[in-house]
């Protein structure tokens, strides 16, 4: 039988016309009542849905229409929701206020990630880092940045987990039909379909376009499945993450170059590319290949597009990284990069530590470390990690001096705060909360907030949170056969008056997620305390090849079954979005107990903080920034262990120990009322603390000053007369390195009266440099405090005035304050100087007196 298919698409009358314009912003994933509004049409439909209004609207019938357009309550809200749209979408934003007629601007920040996640209902991303750039996405729409988004359409989501009656993780895959999605095909000038064309091997793929709008920002997909490629073609943005090596490779061709063609083809001009994690790091040699085949030499090719990018890193450990080999680059990029006459060792180079040693593959990571002008890791300790990771590029400077900063990880607080949490946030702190989330100040009127009230709003969210997981345990019990008696048995299970502590991640080795589970019987006794009871929530999916995370998750899923935990301990399906954000609400304790330095950043943790809830964690990623002792509660203190066992001995039993001798006791010690007041203080001081700093207004705001307004600057400046002023910049680091042999420090002096705070000293320096014009050279002294002796661990660098030239050597001088007291410590440094070098040790050129 032949069967024919298309799509039919709904025509929505006039007056429901704003349910499209809606749908189609996911401005509805942070705005409840975008969301409400779907709901209130039909609540079955938005469960059968998947929270997809897109998909809601596409069942709506002509008697739907008829109910909707005369019930006057509907279309009331209706248009509220709209307006409030407008409302949103024309609000004056921080960047138009905090940059406005500077040379901002033409600035467009094109920033590029392999996956996004921004809603249950659009399924292109697997975790972590999709959410975290998924939110980047709704804070620079918050702030108002020039911003794209660039990633890929892929036709099939990452899975969707359940378990087997034995408690093997299953895994079945999600379909994206994309006529159900909020996208938009983009069209060329004709108004055709827009195509770019990327030549894979032998071969032309033709790459569709689509864009996706998150409140005032456009998100531009990349998508292979055209009818005109190959068969194995249309199957590159098939899956995410799927497939072997060779897959993984043009997937990242298509992300990085067939988006940077995209761009290119819509006539956008990025003055910033911001790669994020290595996967799109190919974007970085398309536009050498771009700028080559305009003419430009490679070698200042490279300089152009080191100078306008931003490189982060997400990884704590080598093998986190993509690496491919020689073959692998040869047979994909080769024919793409022949014309421009750029021969394999020269592609190569661009991804290996060391660019001539033929043994090492490609890695993206260092591809994109090598072409960028900033990097950063995503928390004070990873960048740390990063710099130690990466020193070799740097011919093994010391890590403090290896040029990779930092930008802590955040979350996007109207995403993730719960409804009632926001109201009364509003209530007592206005809505600045909502609008200036990076204001410290704003945060201190959270203790104006009763305890009593507070403490309500948790009990409410976990109250949800225990139907939540009744529902998805129904669920899990009715597909895996279970008998009629075994359903409504899961309507037993969890109290919503009991302390619950949530424990949801990848089920990956080095999160541990058996290390609350070495103690049985301890465990049992902690839970069962028929006066202070304790139940727990867990979530997580285990890579599909990763068996040893599986057998994980099946062990835990046979302790929840034993009668003494079966309705303490839930394990609730399939971790997506939807669940993170119930635990987030409802939970509170959340704990991580990550191999440190292992966790780069972590997020999940700052959403339950700004829903009152308390962290429990190992002292790794954002957590060894974020606790202060009053904002929760930590395992160890920072320490790395040797051996492996040990250490998971020794840290499991503090967890055993914390929860009996405080965190229990802590949350059970009530006043008359009812409440906690000691547990209140502690979730005002995180919701105070770690709400204030780790959300991605303060983020992006940080990426915009930090990063981008710079490279936006720096990319005006070397534009200029096709990119002149980069020439004169090789030259002039062609001139430092070959003359930097000859220079050093003929003397230094240190001088003061008296040494103590508040008095002056002049630091003086002589160099000799017959090769470098002085000009061309900053001199330091280098000032450290306490520390070890002849170390200088965390110093300033304060910059000494050219005074004279004398005895064929240059005078330099300056006097300093000395600010505090201690052990001062003083150095002497002289680095190139440059306007376009923006990190003294980029060049790796120091010499020391
Ligand atoms: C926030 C979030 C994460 C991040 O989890 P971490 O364990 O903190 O890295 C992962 N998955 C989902 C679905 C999330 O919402």
């Amino acid at each position: 039988m032949k069967v024919y298919e298309f799509n039919v698409k709904t025509k929505l009358p006039d007056a429901l016309k704003p349910l499209e314009d809606i749908a189609h912003n996911l401005w509805y994933s942070w705005n409840w009542e975008a969301r409400e509004l779907f709901r209130m049409i039909s609540y079955d439909l938005w469960e059968e849905c998947g929270h997809n209004p897109v998909w809601v609207i596409s069942k709506l019938t002509e008697k739907d229409f008829g109910r909707l357009t005369s019930d006057p309550v509907f279309m009331n809200f209706m248009d509220t929701v709209h307006e409030r749209l407008k409302e949103y979408k024309d609000l004056p934003k921080w960047f138009d206020l905090a940059h406005s007629g500077k040379r901002a601007e033409d600035m467009c920040v094109a920033y590029f990630s392999a996956e996004y996640g921004i809603h249950e209902s659009v399924k292109l991303y697997s975790g972590g880092l999709g959410v975290l750039s998924g939110d980047h996405c709704k804070s620079a729409s918050d702030l108002g940045i020039p911003f794209i988004a660039v990633g890929l359409l892929y036709r099939n989501g990452y899975f969707h987990q359940y378990l087997n009656t034995d408690g093997w993780q299953q895994q079945s895959v999600p379909y994206n039909e994309f006529h159900r999605m909020p996208l938009r095909q983009v069209t060329d000038a004709e108004g055709e379909p827009l195509i770019v064309n990327v030549k894979l091997g032998s071969r032309n793929v033709s790459v569709k376009v689509w864009e996706m709008t998150v409140g005032v920002i456009q998100l531009y997909l990349m998508d292979t499945d055209v009818i005109t490629n190959d068969i194995e073609d249309r199957k590159i943005t098939g899956q995410l993450y799927g497939g072997d090596s060779d897959m993984r490779l043009k997937q990242e061709i298509i992300l990085g170059i067939a988006g940077a063609r995209a761009l290119l083809a819509m006539g956008k001009k990025p003055t910033v590319y911001h790669l994020n994690e290595g996967h799109p790091s190919f974007c970085a040699l398309e536009r050498i290949r771009q700028y080559v085949h305009d003419g430009v030499s490679l070698k200042k090719a490279a300089e152009i597009v080191k100078k306008s990018t931003l490189f982060t890193t997400h990884t704590p450990v080598p093998a986190g990284f993509d690496v491919f080999s020689t073959d692998q680059i040869n047979r994909f990029l080769g024919p793409i990069f022949a014309e421009t006459g750029f021969n394999i060792n020269q592609l190569m180079g661009f991804g290996r530590e060391n660019p001539f040693d033929e043994h090492e593959g490609f890695a993206m990571a260092i591809c994109g470390i090598r072409l960028s002008t900033f990097r950063n890791g995503v928390s004070k300790l990873h960048g740390q990690v990063s710099r130690e990771m990466f020193r070799k590029l740097w011919n093994n400077a010391l890590e403090e001096y290896v040029p990779i900063d930092h930008v802590t990880n955040g979350v996007h607080l109207p995403t993730f705060i719960a409804e009632n949490f926001k109201t009364l946030y509003t209530r007592y702190m206005s809505e600045a909360w909502l609008h200036k989330p990076y204001d410290f100040s704003v945060w201190n009127d959270i203790e104006k907030i009763p305890d009593s009230a507070l403490f309500e709003a948790k009990e409410k969210q976990r109250d949800r949170l225990v139907m939540f997981a009744r529902e998805r345990l129904k669920k899990h019990v009715i597909k895996s056969g279970g008998t009629a008696s075994e359903i409504t048995k899961a309507d037993d299970v969890l109290r919503s008056d009991c302390l619950t502590i949530g424990f949801a991640r990848r089920f990956a080795t080095y999160k541990r997620g058996y290390l609350l589970f070495m103690d049985e019987e301890r465990l049992e006794k902690i839970l069962n305390d028929p006066e202070r009871p304790v139940q727990i929530l867990i979530a997580g999916k285990a890579h599909p090849k990763d068996d040893g995370g599986k057998e994980i998750i099946k062990k835990i899923f046979h302790i929840c079954r034993k009668p003494q935990f079966r309705d303490k301990i839930v394990f609730i399906e399939d971790y997506d979005i939807e669940v993170a954000r119930h635990l987030a609400h409802g939970v509170d304790i959340w704990l991580n107990t990550p191999r440190r330095p292992m966790e780069a950043s972590g997020t999940s943790g700052m959403k339950i903080a700004a829903n009152g809830g308390l962290n429990f964690s190992i002292l790794d990623g954002w957590w060894d920034e974020g606790y202060n002792g009053e904002t929760g509660f930590a395992i160890g203190s920072g320490e790395q262990y040797d051996k492996e066992e040990y250490q998971d001995y020794i840290e499991s039993m503090e967890i055993y120990d914390k929860l009996e001798n405080e965190i229990v006791p802590l949350f059970y010690n009530r006043d008359r009322m009812g409440v906690p007041r000691e547990w209140m203080h502690m979730m005002k001081q995180a919701v105070k603390v770690c709400a204030a700093f780790f959300n991605t207004s303060r983020m992006v705001m940080e990426y915009t000053d930090k990063f981008y307004i710079p490279l936006h600057n720096l990319y005006k400046d070397i534009s200029v007369d096709n990119f002149a002023p980069i020439d004169e910049y090789l030259e002039w680091k062609d001139s430092v390195i070959s003359g930097w042999d000859n220079s050093g420090f003929s003397y230094t002096n240190v001088q003061g009266d008296s040494m103590e705070m508040g008095s002056d000293v002049v630091f003086e320096a002589s160099i000799v440099s017959p090769k470098i014009d002085h000009t061309h050279l900053n001199v330091y002294a280098v000032v450290d405090f306490d520390g070890e002796s002849g170390v200088l661990k965390d110093p300033d660098f304060v910059k000494l005035s050219h005074v004279d030239d004398s005895n064929g050597g240059h005078y330099y001088k300056t006097t300093y304050k000395i600010g505090r007291a201690g052990k001062m410590k003083v150095g002497f440094a002289v680095l190139p100087s440059h306007d376009f070098v923006k990190n003294i040790f980029e060049l790796n050129l120091v010499k020391w007196a």
